[in-house]
């Protein structure tokens, strides 16, 4: 994913604007990292992908 898109994605929990936490970069391409929501909903991101599916919070949106 490119950190273009973040600027226009929502926590599809809380829809909250997400910070994007960079772990693996390559080409201006976002390969592995995070999303949080100001209400710290997380989502990985990886191989490029964000896994909305793999929201870590237990509690119920
Ligand atoms: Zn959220």
């Amino acid at each position: 994913m490119y950190k273009e898109i973040v600027e226009i994605l929502k926590c599809p929990c809380c829809g909250t604007d997400l910070e994007l936490i960079t772990e693996k970069e390559e080409n201006g391409e976002i390969i592995e990292g995070q999303l949080t929501c100001a209400q710290k909903h997380t989502y990985k991101i990886f191989a490029g992908i964000i896994d909305f599916g793999a929201e870590e919070q237990k509690d119920s949106c």
